[in-house]
């Protein structure tokens, strides 16, 4: 196992998941996303280290998130990457992640308000891009956003099932593409319904 795989897993097996839950925290060492309102869900949590792991931040890695929701995955790549730009559409869910993120200390972590499905274009190329909802194609925006050398984590499908894809852009901007995982999110709201 590489030094940085096992850093991951290591910080991952040491979150409190139920910091990051307002509602049945007391559900919060069970395997399975649970709700967090909205009709949203808080990530499995094996399944938040898979695309995690498959991501594979760097220290000096500049990271895209598309889903904030409770700011449980954004923790784990936050620690793992120079900086982090997450998107949330949910005014109740940015806020909560927002203060909870603060809290724990996080400086590296700019957040907005919006629907994240054409990126965040200002802060663009992004070396990471972890999308935590699904889209039924593969957003065109994003890939412009995804730098050369870069990876982009995806469920893409309908809405009752998905693949989990790995995107890479090689140096020479050439796209490929791998299937993870089979999984089920919540829907990636706007162009890429
Ligand atoms: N990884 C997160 C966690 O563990 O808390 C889970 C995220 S939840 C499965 C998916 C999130 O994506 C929800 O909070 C939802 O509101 C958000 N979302 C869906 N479509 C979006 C969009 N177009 N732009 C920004 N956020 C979106």
């Amino acid at each position: 196992m590489k030094n940085k795989e096992k850093d991951i897993r290591a910080y991952f097996n040491k979150l409190d998941r139920s910091f990051f839950m307002d509602r049945f925290k007391e559900m919060a060492s069970f395997d399975e996303a649970i709700p967090i309102g909205h009709e949203q869900t808080i990530s499995q949590p094996s399944l938040v280290l898979e695309m995690t792991l498959a991501l594979e931040p760097e220290t000096d890695s500049r990271v895209l998130e598309i889903g904030t929701g409770s700011g449980f995955q954004t923790s784990l790549l936050a620690e793992f990457a120079s900086q982090v730009y997450t998107v949330e559409r949910i005014e109740e869910l940015y806020h909560r992640a927002k203060e909870r993120l603060d809290e724990s200390g996080f400086s590296n972590i700019s957040f907005k308000l919006d629907d994240g499905s054409m990126g965040w274009e200002e802060n663009a190329p992004y070396d990471r891009i972890m999308v935590t909802a699904a889209a039924s194609a593969i957003p065109e925006e994003l890939l412009n956003q995804l730098a050369f050398g870069g990876k982009m984590i995806i469920p893409v499908g309908s809405s009752f099932s998905q693949e989990l894809k790995l995107i890479e852009k090689d140096e020479n901007g050439k796209i490929h593409s791998t299937v993870l995982n089979h999984v089920r999110f919540v829907p990636l709201k706007g162009k890429y319904e």
